[in-house]
Order: C-alpha cells, then structure tokens, then sequence
C-alpha cells in the first residue's frame, strides 16, 4: 500500500498522503514523500506539486510511537523531509483538511503556498507532550502570523480554525469548497505566473522579515505568565526562548536553538512522563480479549436512577453528547430538588459564556425527569446511581430486570459494592457492568468501567466506546472492594491519617502533597468531597477488616459534624461562602490529644516522608490489583489516577513513578516503615517484591493489548 501516493494533473504532480488513521509522519510515509518530491523534480513537464490528503485528516504530525526509537532519526527525518520541501526548486502547495497538527503543520510551513479548509484545524500541541515543536515550528510560526499568535498557539497547543488565519502569511487561500481542488488550481495559477525556467526566488517563510518593537515587554509578560508552572513544566519556557529568538536572531541560529531545547525536552523525566500519560491513555481502550471488532450495541437513549449527587451529573454528560436522558427518583421533591441542581449547573455555564442560549435550550431539554420505571422500560442504557446500599440496589435491579427491554445495558454506578452480586438480582448478568463515575460527574474525566464476571464483551465494548462519545477517559477494572481507584485511596488516606497521629497535621500532608504536584492534598479533598462519606466506607472497613488499625482522628472530626465544606467546617475552617481551607484549632487540637491517648510521643514528620509513604501506599496497593488481575497493565492504573485522582501527570502515575524512583530503593523504604508505627500496610505486595528482586520495573511487565 502506498502511503504518499503519487500522480500528475498536467504540469502539477499531486503526492496522495495515505497512512492512517491521521497520516502520522512516520519513516515509510516520509520516505515515499520524498520519493515523489524527487520524481518530481526530475520530470521535467512537472511545474509545481500539491500536497494533499486522503481520509479526513492532512497529518497529525510526527509518529509519536517513533519517539526515542531509531525509526525517528532515520532517513529521511522530519527535518531532512522539511528541507527538502523548502529548498525544492519548483512551488509546493500544501492542501489543508480535517486537522494538521504538529509535524504535519511543520511541513506545510515549510512549502511555498498554503491553501485550507475553513474549518481545518491547525496547531502545534507539542507542549501538551512536555515538547516544543522540533522541526522549525517555532521559527515559521512567528514569520508567517506574527509572534503573539504564534506564541499563543505554541503554548496553548490549542489548534485554531483556518477561517480564523486567514489574514495572515500562514495560508495563501482559505476555501469552503474540496480543498484538494481549490489547491491544485492554485498551483497552476502560481505556475501561470511564473515564466518557464523562471529563476525568481519561491516564497519561503524563514525569508520572512519580523518586526517587533515591543519583544521585550512582550516576552517578560509571557514569562511571568508561565512562571507559577514552569517547575512542573519546563516546556512552556523553551517555547518562549524559540520564538524569542525567531523574534531577535537569524533563522539558522533560531532553528538550532529550538532543536537543542527540543533535545533536552526529549530527555526531560516530564516529557517521558506526558507521553508516557498520553499512550497510556490509547493503551486502556484496548482488551485483550475483547477485540476491536467486537458488536456494538446502539445507544441511542439513556435513562439514571437516582437524581442526587452522582446521577444529576452523570444525565448531563449524556444530554452534553446529544443523548436523550431520562432520570427516575422516588419522589416528586427527590427528583425537582435533582433536576433544579442540573439546571442551576447549565444555567452557570450560560452565564459563563461557555454554553450558547441554544446549546443551554438544547441541553436542558433533552433531561426529563419521572417517577415511573415505564418510561424508562425502552431506554438502550440504564445507570442506577442510587443510595450505596445493596438492599436499595437490589430492589431497583429487580424492578430494572423485570421492566428493561431486552438487550438494554443495566449498569451500576456503585463505588464500592460487589457487582457480581448486583448482576445476579436480574435474570440477566451478561447485559450489567459497572460504570463507575467521579464526582462531580460531569467534570472528572475518569470513567471505571467495572466488569463483572458474566459482562458480556459487546458490554465492555459498548461501554468503552460510551465513554469516548461523553469525553471520558474510560479504564476496565475487575470486581474488588474499591475496584482500581478507590481500593488504592483507601490505603493512602490509611497511611495519612495514621501520620497524624504521630506527629503530622492536615496542612502539612497538603502542602506536602501539593508542593509534589497533587491538585489537592487528601484533607482538602476530603472536605470538599464529604468526610460522611469516607467515614460510612471505614465503618463497613471496621467490621470487615477487624485487625486493621485506623487512626481515630477522622471519627472524631466526623462526630462533631465537621463533613467539611457542605457543614462550613472539617478538616478545616471554612468562612460563610469561602473555600479557601482555614488551618482549624480544633482540629490542631483533637489531633494532638489523640497522640498523647496513644502515648505516642509526637515527632517530626518531613515532607519527604509524607510523600514516601503516600505515593509508596499507593504503589503497593496498585502492585496487588495489578497481580489480582483487577487492573490490566500499569498504565491503567496510572490513568486512573490521573484522569480521576488529580495526581500529577508530569510525574506519569503512581506506577511510572515508582519506575523513576526504583523497585529496589522503594522496597527498602517501606522496610523502613515496617519497623515504625502500624507495620502491617508495609508488607511488600509480592509482585513488587518480585520485580525489585529481579532489578525490574513495572514497565518491563509490557503493554498487554
Ligand atoms: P445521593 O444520596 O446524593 O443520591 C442518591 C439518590 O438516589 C437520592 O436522590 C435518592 O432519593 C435516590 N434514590 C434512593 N433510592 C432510590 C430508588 N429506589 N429509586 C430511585 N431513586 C432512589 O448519593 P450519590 O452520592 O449520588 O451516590 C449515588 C451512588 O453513586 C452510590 O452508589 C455511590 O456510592 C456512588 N458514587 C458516589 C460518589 C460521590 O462522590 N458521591 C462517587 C462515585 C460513585
């Protein structure tokens, strides 16, 4: 198969790029361009060439899964590739559809002529890999739309619309119409103007001359801009450095610049992190056994049972997609208390200006609310989201078995309860599976997709291609207590609770965590979350696990109503109105009077430690799952937790992390620990111990896919 196919339309040749889905620039399609760039250069009745694309897209950009592999650097690389286009000696026009992104828009800036769909979609989202765009981006950007927009596009990696450049250098012509053809016009009108053997220089963008009076200002603003990330993310400031120095210095030095920064991103334990992060997510849609092919059922209407916290939320991400939804509660004043929460939120966003009065019509309108399990009987999916009870979840499984069309998909949004014992309250396991949101629903990206034991895989397949169409990022789990996200949680808030009884306070874990990238430390989370709801899991924990020992702190501050931001008091103080968490007194207090009733002899705790025995809580917990078979690859779990957890994606999830840190070095810590305080949560999990002894990590155990 030919991936830059290659053919002539009188005196211009036109290179078909054909390697899906995106026309990635990987080394067989760079080849193949410069083969037909060569061909036609050396056909003499050849005057001009377009560049075009088959499918829906001109290119993504660089073949991501060649990084670090010699694939990359291989001949032709992306810059040879550019070189050759610019430096051909007849015009090249560039046909832009669909999106050109990254190495693709490289390339068409580095043709003589540009001509796009209106609509097309063109960026540089490198930075969103922890990269700046290697192969001149940073160079040609600036010349050919002016340094602020190029540096907007740069550090935003957001694409823009054609329509929205089309007053500038970047495209010669900007078309409603086949853009494939519009382009090849162009080239013969260019190659009409050019007399034959014409000598006259092609239009190149590094030629560009930029003047810019206010570089100085201009560059210190951006730099302040970024400054409060710039340690997490070293990125956005070599973008800032590259098109500084497009703005101040000749090309050849400005393209060295970018390709010593990109170099040392390369390298950066962030960017392997990002990308590590962004296969990870590619990785967590595949099934082993569930393949690509697998039938799909159709959904076509949605129907959540229960309109509280959980299932206000989990109605908008469908009626977001353009789904009908219908919400069942128990009550009238139930179901208009669920249903004002959903308006409220749309009506916020209005006012936001991120919802158009059409779109909010449109949104609010597709919600509709009853207390009638027949109107819901014809609904392709059905999501209970009702009370953590497997009393009042069987009840609503019985109703839902006897009610449901067939083939409908029953499913569960319990966090923590046995869906295998919830698929059999119906005569009908193999349609129920878990679809396990995080609130608030309609904001957290993470979809767990639990599958019980008799799921059938035309469920799971459903499920994950659901989770595409709402925006989510959906991840499989096996049935546990907590499946992946929350069994891991509920060791690491064991961990952090048993610090304070030691010698640590709330705010110090936080700013500890924080300070490590964590969006919010634990404590902070919890208060915003609900400590009721902690505090109901550990007390079915306590029956369950009776020799695990917890700290008492939580109880404490739970029996004294302190819920956190929803009673105005928790882990913190809160003013009236305020979230901005308040260091409490009394919290202070409890904590130090609970460390004296154990006789605990409180010490120092450093930030170091905290952030030990979080991360290595985690880990251990992750390495179990994974063994259980709960999880099915590492990446997952890292997904999971930074898609649904807040855990910082520039340290590539808890498992790429303990990678960087080393099996052997985290073993040897939570040894350590053993000898400390509440042993028992630092017996290694044997696959940990397994993978430390044999020098390993949890990337050597491969992406099963
Ligand atoms: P909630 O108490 O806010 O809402 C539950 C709703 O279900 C109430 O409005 C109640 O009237 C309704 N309800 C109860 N019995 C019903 C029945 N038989 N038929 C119809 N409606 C009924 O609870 P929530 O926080 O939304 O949690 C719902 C589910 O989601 C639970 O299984 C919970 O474990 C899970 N979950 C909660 C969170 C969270 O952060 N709150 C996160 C993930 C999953």
């Amino acid at each position: 198969m030919a991936f830059a196919d290659y053919t002539s339309r009188g005196a211009v040749a036109v290179i078909t790029l054909d390697n899906p889905p995106v026309n990635a620039l990987g080394l067989k399609l760079r080849r193949e361009l410069a083969a037909g760039l060569e061909r036609a250069a050396a056909d003499t009745a050849i005057g001009a060439v377009v560049i075009t694309a088959g499918g829906q897209t001109f290119c993504g950009g660089a073949d991501v899964s060649e990084f670090g592999a010699p694939e990359m650097h291989a001949a032709p690389n992306l810059a040879d590739l550019i070189a050759l286009v610019e430096n051909f000696p007849k015009p090249v026009v560039a046909a832009l559809n669909g999106t050109t992104l990254g190495g693709g828009l490289e390339l068409a800036m580095a043709c003589h002529h540009r001509v796009a769909a209106a609509g097309a979609q063109l960026g540089l989202p490198e930075v969103k890999l922890g990269l700046l765009p290697g192969a001149g981006g940073t160079q040609r950007l600036p010349r050919l739309v002016g340094p602020e927009r190029a540096l907007n596009m740069i550090l935003s990696g957001t694409p823009v619309a054609a329509r929205e450049l089309k007053d500038t250098a970047l495209l010669d012509r900007v078309v409603e119409s086949d853009v494939a053809a519009a382009a090849l016009e162009y080239a013969q009108r260019t190659l009409g103007s050019r007399a034959p053997g014409d000598a006259a220089p092609l239009k190149k963008a590094r030629d560009i001359e930029i003047r810019f009076p206010n570089a100085e200002a201009f560059f210190d603003f951006a730099r302040g801009a970024i400054a409060p990330l710039a340690k997490n993310y070293p990125a956005p400031a070599k973008c800032i450095d590259a098109v500084e120095a497009a703005v101040l210095k000749p090309f050849a030095e400005g393209i060295k610049l970018e390709r010593a920064a990109f170099v040392e991103l390369l390298m950066s334990p962030e960017s392997k992190a990002l990308r590590h992060a962004f296969f990870a997510v590619r990785a967590a849609s595949k099934i082993p056994d569930v393949p690509a092919d697998t039938p799909l059922r159709a959904i076509k209407s949605v129907a959540v049972i229960g309109a509280g916290t959980m299932g206000g939320g989990i109605a908008m991400n469908f009626a977001n997609a353009g789904l009908p939804v219908t919400v069942l509660e128990t009550s009238q004043a139930a179901l208009d208390k669920g249903l004002g929460v959903v308006k409220g939120n749309y009506e916020s966003t209005l006012k936001k200006g991120r919802l158009t009065p059409q779109q909010f019509e449109q949104r609010t309108g597709l919600i509709k609310g009853t207390l009638s399990y027949d109107d819901i009987a014809q609904a392709d999916l059905i999501i209970e989201a009702v009370f953590e009870d497997l009393n009042v979840k069987r009840q609503v499984f019985e109703m839902l078995d006897a009610k449901a069309k067939k083939g409908a998909i029953l499913a569960s949004n319990t966090s923590t309860l046995d869906l295998n014992k919830i698929a059999n309250f119906t005569t009908r396991p193999a349609d129920v599976i878990g679809l396990h949101f995080f609130s608030p629903a309609n904001v957290t990206k993470l979809l767990e997709i639990v599958r019980g034991a008799a799921s059938a895989k035309e469920v799971v397949a459903t499920s994950l291609g659901l989770a595409k169409q709402i925006k989510k990022i959906g991840v499989v789990a096996g049935v546990c207590d907590g499946f992946i996200g929350n069994r891991m949680l509920n060791a690491f808030f064991r961990q952090m609770e048993l610090l304070l009884d030691v010698g640590a306070l709330p705010q110090q874990i936080d700013r500890a965590l924080e300070k490590f990238g964590f969006a919010m430390g634990p404590f902070r989370v919890s208060d915003l979350a609900g400590n009721d709801i902690a505090w109901y899991i550990r007390k079915r924990l306590y029956v369950e696990y009776p020799d695990r020992v917890f700290s008492k702190i939580p109880d404490r501050i739970c029996e004294l109503k302190r819920f956190g931001q929803k009673t105005g008091a928790g882990w913190y103080d809160y003013k009236p109105g305020d979230r901005n968490a308040i260091p409490s007194d009394l919290v202070t207090k409890i904590v130090l009077e609970e460390s004296a009733r154990l006789g605990l002899e409180r010490r120092k705790v450093s930030d170091e430690e905290i952030v030990e025995r979080a991360l290595y809580s985690l880990i251990n917990e992750g390495a179990r799952i994974l063994e259980e078979g709960i999880a099915l690859r590492a990446s997952d779990i890292d997904v999971v937790y930074i898609a649904g957890y807040g855990f910082p994606d520039f340290r590539g999830g808890p498992l790429f992390y303990a990678d960087t840190v080393g099996l052997p070095n985290i073993l040897r810590t939570m040894r350590g620990f053993a000898r400390g305080y509440q042993p028992d949560a630092w017996e290694p999990a044997p696959l940990l111990q397994k993978l430390a002894d044999e020098n390993r990590g949890f990337a050597s155990l491969g992406n099963r896919s």
